[in-house]
């Protein structure tokens, strides 16, 4: 490849200052102007990305291409050509950092300043599409953010030059392909709504911090996108505007003809919700201020809306008595933004106990033998009603919420549906629901779910040959696993639904008999065998039962995971009631993840904690998935989980485990800035238990708390407790030494001429 002058004419004069980022397929520089100051940034495709003299030609294509693209919300490239013998391309610096490494910092983002972010984007997208450019490749990790505030889209189109090798390689190399549209993922023709799709991938993100398709392995994420049902916005954050719900739903299905058609349309939808959300006006302004201090904006807009919610729920309470089912959501969304917000909790519980919405197992059941029928037939709108109805009765009022909207999507003018609906909500909310345009937002009906699974059959070897299958269930050849997977939880759900009315047993007498085994299950400490060793429990734990437990458990022994999650599958779906139900789906949880499959083990706790009998086990559940979440960065959907079990966690029986529920739950608080809830958790480990390691643990982070709050006294006081009580050769003792002297020299700097003497003192 011949040199480009181009290249050389736009450096001259700067040099190479430091490295700004490594990406899959190249390495970016920024370069200074030492005369003028001004900076460059300058990207080189790593030689192993672009082998094929091919792809070179074609990268350069696709940056000629972009040079023509003049817009605020678009880095400008400046050039482009052969640097240091590697295909490079010439840009505009922007300082603020990337979207990305914003989701990483803050996590969740409050819904304005998605609004306002994917606005931008979808500007840009407006004007490149126009000139028929289409990026392919949008990301967080290609939306940079300038210190103005200003959204900027780079790397247009050159991912076209990767896109085969991101298909056929492992993830690790060339980045996830967790945005791709599924027309991109099936390797089909794209154009400008495939954009359009990937934006909304990234609009959810923003809201829930994470990915709705992404999983371990980039095959299944794949498989996911193509599926392309992500979980419903509502069901994770449920604070987020409806309108919003409604934009991102719109953009992320499957079908193009279904999205919405273009950016500008989309934009001009983003503007008006942003309008109505912030009715004094978001400006850049507004923007700045929270790029200036993410965390203590978010920290303050989540109490602000917390208590905006409450508000809400009271007047609606108000106004109608007997009908409380939306104030309840409301005060829901407000404890979901501060979960210290007692006000809320209180109505909440009082509602619940006035109008009797007690969890009553024999509906809970109904559901989900609902839910299953759902499953196979995601448009079947009476099943939709019925479970509307069921979830009222529960009191599950979310749920409820939920499944109405599904429900008003595919009949926007049924007059009895927007009854129910009313009901459930504040009428302007009802309304706009209503509103929404079912064509274009229909689930997708069974046939069409097995069509997908046929051409992801088809596709599979070619995206990871080699690969094991995705089912728990005993490979079946010429089956694809998924299909597989879902009949076992079919079944299952089926056979558990007709076992109800044979075995009732109440909970706490098994609860008592097996308490101490399935506590060791949970907790790793089983030995292989132990499970079938016990005596039997009961008449239930004969024959065939008993059988199918020793051999998992032989399966296990001999090493063959995978045999041993059939077993205990077999189990399940023969026996779904019997007492060791609950532990055997334990098991299977800490197997799947055991074998790396969190995705399979997320779903086993679920069950657990929906159909799980015992309480203990339900609440471990609960706290397992916690850990299961926050291990993969699910923050939000953690702390989620973290309210759910907050009122029960002491059914956990180890305080060990009660210990480690609360200190994750502060971390997640803290990591929304809500730093009052984490230290009032850390407080009922320092107070509550006699694990001393534990308590001088939380000290130590409750002290960081307290000098975030600026408690500079209180922090220096639990300081000097973990340093008189740990252990002078513990990492405690150091750290909370280190912490101390931190502490005094911003005591220092900040009141010239203290006396730090009185530190050596522990009475002040
Ligand atoms: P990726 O696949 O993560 O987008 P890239 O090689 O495109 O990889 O970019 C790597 C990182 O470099 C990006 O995440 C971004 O933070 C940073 N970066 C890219 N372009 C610019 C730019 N013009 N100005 C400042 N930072 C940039
Ligand atoms: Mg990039």
């Amino acid at each position: 490849m011949s040199l480009r002058p181009n290249i050389t004419e736009v450096l001259s004069g700067y040099m190479p200052a430091r490295p700004i980022g490594q990406g899959g397929m190249a390495s970016i520089y920024l370069y200074e102007n030492r005369v003028t100051g001004e900076t460059l940034a300058v990207k080189s495709l790593h030689p192993h990305t672009v082998g094929e003299k091919d792809s070179v030609t074609r990268f350069f294509h696709e940056v000629q291409a972009s040079l023509r693209l003049d817009h605020k919300n678009i880095v400008k490239v400046l050039g482009y050509g052969d640097w240091h013998s590697k295909p490079t391309m010439v840009m505009e610096y922007v300082d603020g950092g990337d979207l990305k490494d914003l989701l990483g910092k803050i996590g969740a983002l409050p819904s304005e300043i998605g609004i306002f972010i994917a606005y931008q984007i979808m500007k840009g997208l407006d004007y490149s599409h126009r000139l028929g450019i289409i990026h392919r490749d949008i990301k967080p990790s290609n939306i940079l953010i300038d210190r103005s505030g200003t959204v900027k889209i780079t790397d247009f189109g050159i991912s076209r030059v990767s896109d085969l090798t991101r298909l056929t390689q492992s993830g690790d190399v060339l980045g996830t392909p967790a945005y791709m549209s599924p027309e991109q993922a099936e390797g089909g023709n794209l154009d400008e709504r495939s954009d359009l799709f990937s934006t909304g991938v990234v609009l959810y993100e923003m809201l829930t911090n994470f990915n709705p398709f992404v999983a371990e392995n980039p095959s299944i994420t794949l498989l996911n996108i193509i599926r392309c049902s992500p979980k419903p916005l509502f069901d994770i954050n449920p604070t987020i505007p409806y309108q919003l719900e409604t934009i991102i739903d719109r953009l992320i299905i499957r079908n193009p003809d279904d999205r919405l058609q273009n950016a500008a349309e989309t934009a001009s939808a983003l503007k008006n919700i942003l309008d109505e959300l912030v009715p004094d006006g978001f400006s850049q302004e507004t923007f700045q201020e929270f790029l200036t201090d993410p965390e203590g904006y978010t920290a303050q807009r989540r109490v602000k809306n917390s208590l905006q919610f409450l508000e809400r729920g009271k007047t609606l309470l108000h106004q109608d008595h007997n009908n409380p089912e939306a104030a309840i959501v409301e005060f829901y969304k407000s404890l979901f933004l501060d979960p210290g917000q007692i006000e809320a909790r209180q109505y909440i519980t009082s509602i619940t106990e006035k109008f009797g919405f007690a969890s009553d197992r024999k509906s809970s059941e109904k559901v989900l033998e609902l839910e299953t029928s759902l499953q196979k037939d995601p448009a079947n709108v009476a099943v939709l009603l019925q479970l509307v109805k069921r979830c009222r009765a529960d009191g599950d009022i979310l749920k409820a919420v939920s499944f109405s909207k599904r429900l008003a999507r595919l009949r926007p003018k049924d007059p009895y549906i927007l009854g129910q609906i009313n009901t459930l909500l504040p009428r302007d909310q009802a309304t706009q629901i209503m509103n929404w345009q079912s064509e274009r937002a229909r689930p997708l009906t069974s046939r069409e779910t097995t069509r997908i699974d046929e051409s992801v059959r088809e596709r599979r070897p070619a995206i990871k040959p080699g690969e094991k299958p995705v089912s728990t269930v005993r490979a079946t050849k010429g089956i694809d696993p998924f299909i597989l997977t879902i009949s076992a939880v079919i079944i299952t759900i089926t056979i558990i639904a007709l076992f109800v009315a044979r075995q009732f047993r109440t909970a706490s007498e098994t609860v008592d008999r097996e308490m101490p085994m399935l506590i060791d299950t949970i907790r790793g400490n089983l030995q292989d065998d132990q499970l079938a060793q016990k005596p039997p429990m009961d008449e239930l734990f004969t024959g065939r039962a008993r059988e199918i437990i020793h051999k998992a458990q032989d399966e296990f022994k001999s090493g063959n995971i995978q045999n041993a999650i059939d077993e205990y599958l077999v189990f399940l779906s023969e026996f779904p009631d019997h007492d060791q139900a609950d532990s055997v789906r334990m098991q299977l949880a800490r197997l799947h993840q055991g074998q790396g499959k969190s995705d399979l083990a997320e779903a086993m706790l679920d069950d657990q904690i929906t159909k799980g009998r015992n309480d203990t086990l339900i609440a471990y559940a609960r706290l397992r998935k916690i850990q299961l979440l926050n291990d993969l960065g699910k923050k939000e959907e953690a702390r989620w989980e973290c309210i759910h079990l907050e009122p029960d966690y002491q059914k956990i029986t180890s305080p060990k485990d009660q210990i480690s529920f609360l200190m994750i739950y502060a971390n997640l608080c803290e990591h929304i800035g809500d730093v009052d809830h984490a230290i009032s958790l850390y407080e009922k480990i320092i107070t509550g238990y006699t694990d001393r390691t534990g308590i001088l643990e939380a000290r130590l982070l409750k002290a960081d708390d307290l000098f975030r709050q600026g408690n500079m006294l209180e922090a220096q006081r639990e300081l000097w407790i973990v340093r008189d009580q740990s252990r002078p050769e513990s990492v405690i003792h150091r750290t909370a030494l280190e912490k101390l002297s931190q502490l005094e020299a911003s005591n220092q700097s900040i009141a010239e001429g203290f006396n730090t003497d009185g530190s050596e003192t522990s009475e002040w």
